[in-house]
């Protein structure tokens, strides 16, 4: 038997009774697991089993096999704020759908667990703010090896760079002036260079849909290149269906 913290990412039933979760635990990185009898109306597993929700588990779990049993749950976040929020849960789902996708190597992942939770807890207690997502994809892309050079030129390395840089996602990043010349790509706006260097910390001001959506698919570009998949996330559609 394992304890683990576990975000539930999605679920799926199973049988009449049962459901198969994909979960994400500080202890144990990605996990699948039966959660059998958990439909039944009185079973013990029923409300610490809902997507987006944080459980504490007791997991029986037998090495080498693909799909774990859980023996316990005990909601810790029910994540009410979600529930009454069409646009927080599709943001939220954005992000669980990205840890569920691009975060499978096995064993624990405590980076990636910390930052999938406090966007969740965000916009659980927040509402959907395009700055959480940003902020979201920006360290999850440097938990995963995969940062998006914003402060130095991804190039040459000098700090010396212009307030509209070039971007270029297949140097990694932004460029100075002088390596800029090596890229046809052209030069940023000075407010979506602030916006890209500022999303690892939480990027300030008020920003429209257009421009966060724009934000948005810089981050999802530079994601997908470096996972090497290009997933169909099919959060995203929704989140654009929903936000205001
Ligand atoms: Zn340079």
């Amino acid at each position: 038997m394992v304890n683990a913290r576990a975000v539930i990412l999605r679920r799926i039933p199973f049988g009449d009774t049962s459901w198969i979760l994909h979960a994400f635990s500080a202890e144990e990185g990605a996990i699948s697991l039966m959660a059998r009898g958990a439909r039944r109306t009185g079973s013990p597993l029923a409300g610490a089993v809902e997507p987006l929700g944080l459980s504490e588990m007791v997991i029986s779990m037998k090495p080498g096999r693909d799909l774990q049993t859980l023996s316990q749950a005990t909601a810790l976040e029910q994540r009410d704020g979600l529930r009454r929020d069409l646009v927080a849960t599709a943001g939220a789902m954005v992000c669980a759908e990205i840890v569920l996708r691009l975060a499978r190597e096995p064993g624990a992942h405590p980076g990636v667990f910390g930052i999938l939770e406090d966007a969740l807890f965000g916009f659980d207690q927040g509402g959907f703010c395009p700055p959480i997502l940003w902020r979201f994809l920006a360290r999850f892309c440097e938990e995963m090896g995969w940062a998006l050079a914003v402060d130095h030129c991804a190039h040459c390395g000098t700090e010396d760079l212009a307030p509209n840089p070039v971007l270029s996602l297949s140097f990694g990043g932004f460029l100075c002036r002088a390596c800029g010349t090596l890229s046809h790509e052209p030069h940023l706006p000075v407010d979506f260079a602030v916006a890209l260097r500022q999303s690892r910390a939480g990027a300030q001001g008020r920003w429209s849909r257009q421009e966060s959506e724009r934000i948005e698919e810089i981050w999802f570009e530079h994601l997908f290149r470096h996972s090497q998949t290009r997933p169909k996330l099919e959060s995203r559609p929704f989140l654009s269906e929903v936000r205001p």
